[in-house]
This record gives C-alpha cells, sequence and structure tokens, in this order.
C-alpha cells in the first residue's frame, strides 16, 4: 500500500529524517516506537504531505504522492489522520464534526452523511452525543470522535501520531478499544505511541526510529523480546 524510497526531510539546517525505506502492506497494522525527537510524526506527517518531503520518494497504492502531477487532496481522502490533540472543530456538533467532509468533498447528500455518521457513533456507543459539542465530552470520547470521523471518509489507510498520549489514564483503554477493533476489520494502520500493550498485541510489525533513522523493524515478540540493535534495547530498557 505504501512505499518509501530514500525518505529525507529537513527543517532548515536540521536533518529530521535521514533515509527512511519501508513498506507497508494492506491491512498491516505497524506501530512506531522511538524516543521524543526521533521523528516519528514528521515521518507520519510526510506520509500524508502534511510536511513536504526534502528528497526521496512515497508511494501510496502504486502512485507517487511526491510527483508533482498527483493531486495531493484525492490521497488524502484515501488516508484518515488522528492526532494526539484531537482536533475537532469547536464550534460544530458532533454530527456536523463528522459529517463536514463527506458532505464536502465526497459529494453525497447531508441525509446520507448522517446515516453513516450515526451507525459509526452507534458503533462506538456515542449515538447520544450526535447533537453534543466538544467540550460537552470527555477527551476519551472526543478522541473516538475524531477517530470515526476520519473513518467517515472510507480511507484505505489510518494514520494516528500519539492518540492516547493526551488522554487521562482511565480513559485510554476506550481509545485503544476502538484502534483495535479497526485492526481486526483489517484496516490498515500506522500507529505511533507508546502504549507498548497495544504495539504488543495489535500490532504485526514494530518499527523503533532513532535519530531520524529506521533502527529495527520486526514483529513485536522480536522487538520486545528479543531486540537485535542496542539502541533498541537501550529505549526498551527505558519504557518497560
Ligand atoms: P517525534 O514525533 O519522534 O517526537 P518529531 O518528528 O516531532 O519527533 O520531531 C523531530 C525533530 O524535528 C525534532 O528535533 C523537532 O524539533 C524537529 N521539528 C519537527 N517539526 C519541525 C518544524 N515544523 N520546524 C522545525 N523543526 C521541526
Ligand atoms: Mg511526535
Amino acid at each position: 500500500m505504501i512505499k518509501v524510497k530514500n525518505l529525507y526531510k529537513k527543517f532548515g539546517n536540521l536533518d529530521v529524517l535521514k533515509g527512511i525505506d519501508e513498506d507497508i502492506k494492506k491491512g498491516e497494522v505497524v506501530v512506531i516506537i522511538g524516543p521524543s525527537g526521533s521523528g516519528k510524526s514528521t515521518f507520519l506527517r510526510c506520509l500524508n504531505l502534511l510536511e513536504n518531503p526534502s528528497s526521496g520518494d512515497i508511494m501510496f497504492e502504486g502512485k507517487s504522492i511526491t510527483d508533482k502531477n498527483t493531486d495531493i487532496n484525492k490521497v488524502r481522502e484515501k488516508m484518515g489522520m488522528v492526532f494526539q490533540q484531537f482536533n475537532l472543530f469547536p464550534h460544530l456538533t458532533v454530527l456536523e464534526n463528522i459529517t463536514i467532509a463527506p458532505i464536502k468533498v465526497k459529494n453525497i447528500t447531508s441525509e446520507e452523511a448522517e446515516k453513516i455518521a450515526m451507525s459509526l457513533l452507534k458503533r462506538i456507543g456515542l449515538e447520544d452525543k450526535a447533537y453534543n459539542y466538544p467540550n460537552q465530552l470527555s477527551g476519551g470520547q472526543k478522541q473516538r470522535i475524531a477517530i470515526i470521523r476520519a473513518l467517515a471518509m472510507s480511507p484505505d489507510l489510518m494514520l494516528f501520531d500519539e492518540p492516547t498520549s493526551a488522554l487521562d489514564p482511565e480513559m485510554v483503554g476506550e481509545v485503544l478499544d476502538v484502534m483495535q477493533s479497526l485492526a481486526k476489520d483489517g484496516m490498515t494502520m500506522i500507529v505511533v505511541t507508546h502504549e507498548m500493550g497495544f504495539a504488543k498485541e495489535v500490532g504485526d510489525r514494530v518499527i523503533f526510529m532513532d535519530d531520524g533513522r529506521i533502527v529495527e523493524t520486526g514483529t513485536p515478540d522480536k522487538i520486545f523480546n528479543n531486540p537485535e540493535h542496542p539502541r533498541t534495547q537501550d529505549f526498551l530498557r527505558k519504557v518497560i
């Protein structure tokens, strides 16, 4: 689904991504771990061109998204992204948050969009919040809404950047549960997280990033129980 070749990203003089090569298959759940500042968010943001790569190539579903002729908005429709800070529109109801993009971008009627939104809300048990505003929701509820808002566009790929890092501890589980059920349904997912339990249980593959590079990748069993690289070993000693 995604092929990344020799991806570099600089901010001014700062080399943030230093040659990333990575293939992600359809249906794969890939968890990215690594120290703060290692380039995890920048890597995710390059995948949907929220950041422009300095060099290298990214193919998505067989097309180069770094090619000038590619319509990046079309590509983004197929990639849902969930951020640490939810990013719901505060002046819109939950239902409007979920339906605004499908109505604007996919040219479907508001009735159709609302039907889809209500069934997604039902799936996460929040249909009674449809007419509430984001500030009337808990952090866990906001993040679950942010996830189904992305799903309402029927993406082929979901990107998550530390989706539980801003939550109170008691709300982490409800968000991870929604993500796990998505994974079970076969969604292709790239998840940056510090939740090692999620990585072990739900991840098909774990990528360890450090200093702008992929240091090591493998099954959760290999990375957590038998990491090869000293830097992976050192990181895991600190976080587990
Ligand atoms: P991580 O998500 O692994 O914590 P980031 O990708 O956010 O790492 O950041 C990697 C490095 O890039 C950090 O040194 C950060 O300060 C720098 N960086 C990220 N975004 C920008 C930006 N827009 N401008 C300048 N430097 C940035
Ligand atoms: Mg980050």
